[in-house]
């Protein structure tokens, strides 16, 4: 859990809070307005290889990877950044962009303070099997 008076590092843009979500466990907060299109932070994390973060994928339920090339992952589980707990949604506000093997998020509208951030996880490990619970108009139903 993130405090206010924590410092947050120069790539995290705009404060975001970490507080349980009804959508799935934690969530990442906006805790100050962010105009629409504007990077509001990073995740970083261990650089693993896609091999070693396959078999992480299978031994943990909840999953802090993503692949950010074909041969290179970063895990999150050890992070202090908030934005790790941002969850799907099929009606994002944000989006998760992969850039020079660095997790980004940018918004795709303007974002109200104690709005939770979203993104469309796209393919994920969990292959279809996990049920979304994201309660968007034209939610897919599955992750
Ligand atoms: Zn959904």
């Amino acid at each position: 859990m993130s405090t206010p008076d924590t410092p947050r590092p120069a790539y995290q843009k705009y404060p975001v809070r970490v507080a349980p979500s009804r959508i799935d466990g934690q969530g990442a907060y906006a805790e100050a307005p962010v105009p629409a299109r504007r990077k509001i932070g990073e995740i970083r994390g261990e650089s693993i290889s896609v091999q070693e973060a396959r078999i992480r994928a299978t031994r943990t339920e909840r999953v802090m990877i993503v692949e950010v090339s074909t041969r290179k992952a970063i895990d999150f589980s050890r992070s202090s950044d908030p934005m790790r707990y941002t969850n799907h949604s099929c009606r994002p506000n944000a989006r998760l962009c992969i850039r020079q093997g660095r997790v980004e998020f940018y918004s795709l509208r303007d974002i109200a303070p104690g709005e939770e951030i979203t993104v469309d996880y796209g393919e994920t490990h969990h292959e279809g099997r996990l049920a979304c619970r994201c309660g968007a108009t034209g939610c897919a139903g599955w992750l």
